[in-house]
This record gives structure tokens, sequence and C-alpha cells, in this order.
């Protein structure tokens, strides 16, 4: 059986651009594969050290998520990244196969830079957290991993470390294939919908806060009336139609000649989306009720987690002649 490693920042509750940018995807591989499913507290302080509180209870949130799209814990197993002292071990080991250049040219480390502002005050637990990711993912030694698009030149740098360490100290590591899912936009037009960025819907959102997310979503900025031609390939409206609506060509053609107007639009697309998640939704609170249930899922993970990680890391030690059982026996 071949593995999977995907994961996520618990820097809040999942998005429908999780959703269907990975983890319908995961719901779905967790059949064939053995699957890890790994939640990145240590990463997700790289750019929220000062927060710690926002960390720690997005993991049960995130769990919850996991949970309520259908992520089965007798067929995956959720991990915790700061209780798999392997992930460490490997980061330490790691960072002396990639250089600053290297990571440096990593376009979405660079476009995170310049989103966050971080200015001459760039962590350098942040710079590096591309090396840690590959250290979550070769920990498991990942065959696939399910990601966003965003995440494609992370997997590309893990490919190359598992590459060179194999090289140098002898084959230890898989190199991992990406397994690119759709990139679902922001509420306010962004090319990415994102946690960080507060132009989300969240899996976990009530019918109300939908309907009022989706009355405020960025449309169409030059339609002055109702009958004006419409633009529907800007218009968020219509970008989640296209998921969310079937026959979606119809409304995009009504759009464009003028017979459409945004507010019966925004209806039917609302009416569309809570009844998706519906089911979704009501076994989250279901879940959010039984939490000794949740609880007990993440202590097995951990443990599972460790078995897994530390049989991979001894298994490295013992290439880098860092093991040490020829001297110390
Ligand atoms: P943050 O803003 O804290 O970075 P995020 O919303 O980007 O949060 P992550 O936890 O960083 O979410 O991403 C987890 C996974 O979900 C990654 O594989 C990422 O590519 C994917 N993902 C995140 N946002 C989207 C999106 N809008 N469309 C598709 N996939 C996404
Ligand atoms: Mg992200």
């Amino acid at each position: 059986m071949k593995t999977i490693l995907t994961g996520d920042r618990p820097t809040g509750p999942l998005h429908i651009g999780h959703y269907f940018g990975s983890l319908k995807e995961r719901v779905a591989l967790q059949e064939q594969y053995r699957t890890f499913i790994l939640i990145a507290d240590a990463q997700a302080l790289t750019d929220n050290f000062e927060n710690p509180q926002k960390v720690h209870d997005n993991i049960i949130e995130v769990t919850l998520d996991y949970l309520a799209a259908g992520i089965d814990p007798e067929k995956a197993t959720i991990v915790i990244q700061s209780k798999m002292p392997a992930i460490a071990d490997l980061t330490i080991f790691f960072m002396n196969l990639v250089t600053v250049a290297r990571v440096g040219r990593n376009p979405t480390v660079k476009e995170e830079i310049k989103q966050k502002g971080f200015g001459e005050s760039l962590p350098f637990g942040f710079y590096a957290y591309p090396v840690s990711q590959a250290a979550d993912i070769l920990a498991f030694n990942a065959d696939l991993v399910p990601v966003g698009e965003d995440q494609v030149p992370m997997i590309e740098m893990t490919r190359e470390i598992a590459r060179d360490f194999n090289r140098i100290y002898g084959p230890v590591f898989v190199e991992p294939e990406a397994k690119v899912g759709g990139r679902i936009k922001g509420l306010d037009g962004n090319s990415k919908m994102s946690k960080s960025l507060n132009n989300a819907i969240d899996i976990k959102d009530s019918a109300e806060e939908t309907a009022k997310k989706i009355m405020s979503a960025y449309t169409d900025p030059t339609r002055a009336r109702k009958d004006d031609p419409g633009h529907p390939d800007g218009c968020m409206v219509y970008a989640y139609h296209q998921i969310f609506t079937p026959g979606h060509a119809a409304i995009k053609e009504e759009c464009l000649k003028g017979g459409r107007g945004c507010v019966v639009c925004k209806k039917e697309l609302i009416a569309n989306m809570n009844g998706y998640f519906a089911p979704i939704r009501q076994k989250r609170i279901e879940l959010g009720n039984d939490l000794g249930y949740v609880k007990d899922v993440l202590r097995k993970g951990i443990i599972k987690g460790q078995e897994v990680s530390g049989e991979i890391l001894d298994r490295a030690k013992i290439a880098m002649k860092i093991d040490y059982r020829d001297i110390l026996g």
C-alpha cells in the first residue's frame, strides 16, 4: 500500500478552498492509501509565534473539520506535527542540504513574505519552513502529497532533499509526487481563499453566515443596473456557481446577456452551497458535542505517527553515521 501525507496549518477552521482543493480528495484516497494527515502547528507558529492561543485552539477546530468531512480515523492517521520528534530532527539534518539562495527562489515563500509584510523582521523560522515541511513529508516516506497549487514548489524542494540525502548517505527516502487540486478564489476576488486573508467561507459557517458572506462577495464592479451585460469571468459568485451549480453554463449565458440579476444569482448560489454542506455541518456539530472521541482520535494518531516516523528517523541516522551503535553498543 502506498503512503499519502497531507496537512494543514492550525491557523483557523478550514474553508471551502481546503475542502475542494484537498480535503475531498483525501477522503476518497484514504480508501486506497495508507494516509497520514498532519496538523502543522510548528509551521503555524513560524508566522504566529506571538499568538500561541490561536494555534492551540485550532487543533480541535481542524480535527473537527477533518472528521466532519469524512476522514475516517480507522483508515487515516491524524498527527500533530510538534508531537513528532522525528520531524524536528530531520529538519535539522535537511537544513544542510538546502541553500539559502534556493529557498529565496521558492515563489510561494517569496509571495508569502511580501503578503505578510515581514520586511526586515522576517523570522528565520518562517524562511526555513519549506525545509521543515520536507521533513513532515519524508518522516513518513510519503509517495503522494495531495496539495493546493501553492504548495507545488514545496514538494519540488522535498524531492530535491530526498534525492540529495539518498545520494550522499544512501537510499532512505522516497521522492514524493504532488497531486495538485484546483485553487479556490477568495470572496474578495483574490486568487486564493486563505485563512489569513479573511476572505474565506469556512466549512463550519452556518447557513446565515454563508449567506451574509456571499451577499457581500466581489462581483462585477462595472455593472450598475440589473439588465447591464455582466462579466461572469471576474465574478466570485459565478466562480462558486461553477463548483456548486449543475448547469452553470446557462447562468453564464444569461449573465453575459444582462438577463440575470445579481441578487437572484447570489440567492441561488447560497441555497446550493448550504445544501451541499448541510450534512457536513450537522456532523461537525455532533462531533463538537463528543470531544472525548475527538481527543481520543488525536491521542491514537500521535502514537501511530511517532512509531512510523521514529523508525524512518532511525534509518536516516544509521545512514548518516550518527547512530553510534558501533561506539556505544
Ligand atoms: P494560511 O493562510 O494560514 O496559510 P491557508 O488557508 O493557506 O492558511 P493552509 O493550511 O496553509 O491554508 O493550506 C493547507 C492546504 O490547503 C494546502 O495544501 C493548500 O494548498 C490548500 N489550500 C489552501 N487554500 C486553498 C485554496 N484557496 N484553494 C485550494 N487549495 C487550498
Ligand atoms: Mg497557506
